[in-house]
Parts: C-alpha cells; structure tokens; sequence
C-alpha cells in the first residue's frame, strides 16, 4: 500500500515535472522506469531480442507465433529477424532483429568503439520506429510535449513513456553542478522531422525520442574531418554522470558509437534491456 501510495505521488510530480504539453494535455501519469535495475523475465520462448523488446515497449504486443509481428495502436508491422550482412549494410537497410546485431556496452569502454561501424543502435529500421511512434511528421506531432532541463526545452513524443523518462533522467541530475550545468546551455536539438546528414534515411530526431545536448561539449564524427567507417579516438568530454543518468532511463548515447555524436541520446530501451540480457547469459 505505501509503496503504491509512493507511485501515485511519483506519479504527480512527474506530470508537473514533464511540464507544458506541446499538443494535447498530458493524458496519462507518468511512472519512471530504471531500465538498468528492473527485473528480467527468468525464462521465455521469444529470443532474447524480442524478449527485449516486449519488456520495453510493453504497450505494443508482440506475437511470436504463427509468425513474428507486432501491433499497436491498430496498426500490424511483421517482425523479421536478424540477418548476417556485414554492419556497412546493415546500417543501411536493417531488419527489426539487425538491431541488435551490435551489443550496446553498459560500462565506460570507449574502446569498443574503435572497430569500424561499431554503432550499436545506429541501426534503425523505420517501421518499427514508424509502428512506435508515426509514420508522418503530422503523426509524430500529435504527440510531442516538451520537457524542461535548465535553460533548455526538448520536444519529444509522450509515446511509450520517452517524456516521462527524460524528465526523470533530468531530475535524477544537479543541473547546477559545474559539469553538468553547460551541457544544457546552447543546446543542439530534439524533435525535428529530418534526414540524416548526407543519407535518405530518417534521423532518430524525426521521431521525438532523441535529445541534442550542447554540440561544443558533445562533439560530431563528421567535424572531426574523418572518413566514415575511419573514424579514431573519442576525446570524451561528456561527464558519464549525464552518461548513466540517460541510460538508467533508457536512453543510449552516441559517445559509444564509431561514428561518434557526442551530444546525441536517443530513446533506445530495448538496446539497454538486450545487453542486460546478454551480459546474464553470458555468466
Ligand atoms: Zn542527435
């Protein structure tokens, strides 16, 4: 009872936390999720990937049998699985399994990075992302609110709970610590319906589950004048207490990718639960 009496309040706050909806009221409480401590199934007949996925998005149903697809909000996506093509072309044309072909690391290894295309959840496959969360600008737009972090406003969709875990990662964070405080100053970005850089593929932004922090601290591969898939050392200068704050809420971080955007996190829960997995399944 206390404990659920706890949630409600929780639950009050955030919706006061989330802050001026963008279209219409926020509909729903929000209730925080820590995506690096919540229990796991045991045991399950799905692969460890969907397993992954129907613990993110639990609103969207995830079927195995006859065949693989996933529903929501009345619209049916079938679910194909991972294939085996090298990550220059996965990247391009990836399958929902494709993925989770490069392993998320949850500790502070930049090392990992290094390997050319090493870009675990640069991977998207746009009908899942458009099944999540809008096919259209107009269908993504519908949902997004913004959140407030210091100076900066971040447009994001409510959709599966990405406001509510933002303004939770937020709060979780001393926005007046000298570290952290100049990463919400000048801030690159949220929501925008877009194409990334020199590709026709949509960019995470297009869906509202990806925030910009400050671009000067972050860092882009591409200003760093490499060429992709050559891309060297990271010079981090992201304090991994913003790092882990993101990713306990779900959020992945673009500082572990080869093709490094320092500045970038992006709503990937399903990422961070399949490493958990495979971290046990590998002990
Ligand atoms: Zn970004």
């Amino acid at each position: 009872m206390e404990q659920s009496f706890a949630r409600v309040l929780g639950a009050v706050a955030l919706m006061v936390l989330v802050g001026v909806p963008d279209g219409p009221a926020v509909s729903q409480g929000c209730a925080p999720r820590d995506f690096l401590q919540e229990p796991l199934p045991a045991a399950s007949w799905q692969t460890p990937w969907q397993v992954a996925i129907s613990v993110a998005y639990p609103e969207a149903d995830l079927q195995t049998a006859p065949s693989p697809r996933m529903s929501y909000r009345g619209a049916v996506i079938s679910v194909d699985g991972p294939t085996s093509r090298p990550a220059r072309q996965i990247i391009e044309t990836p399958t929902i399994g494709d993925q989770f072909a490069i392993l998320y690391p949850l500790s502070r290894n930049l090392d990992l990075r290094l390997a050319p295309f090493y870009d675990p959840g640069r991977a998207r496959s746009e009908r899942f992302f458009g099944l999540l969360y809008g096919e259209t600008a107009g269908a993504v737009e519908q949902d997004l609110e913004t959140v407030a972090a210091g100076p900066a406003r971040f447009r994001v969709t409510r959709r599966h709970g990405v406001a509510c875990q933002l303004a939770v990662a937020v709060a979780d964070l001393d926005l007046g610590a000298a570290e952290i405080a100049p990463l919400f100053r000048d801030v690159g970005g949220s929501y925008n319906w877009r194409r990334i850089a020199g590709t026709d593929r949509l960019s995470a932004h297009s869906y509202g589950i990806a925030v910009d922090v400050n671009a000067a601290i972050g860092g882009y591969w591409r200003w760093s004048g490499a060429t992709e898939g050559a891309v060297g050392t990271y010079e981090n200068k992201v304090p991994w207490a913003l790092v882990e704050a993101m990713e306990r809420r779900g959020f992945i971080w673009g500082g572990k990718w080869h093709h490094f955007d320092g500045m970038h996190f992006e709503y990937r829960p399903e990422l961070i639960l399949y490493s958990r997995l495979m971290e046990g399944a590998g002990q």
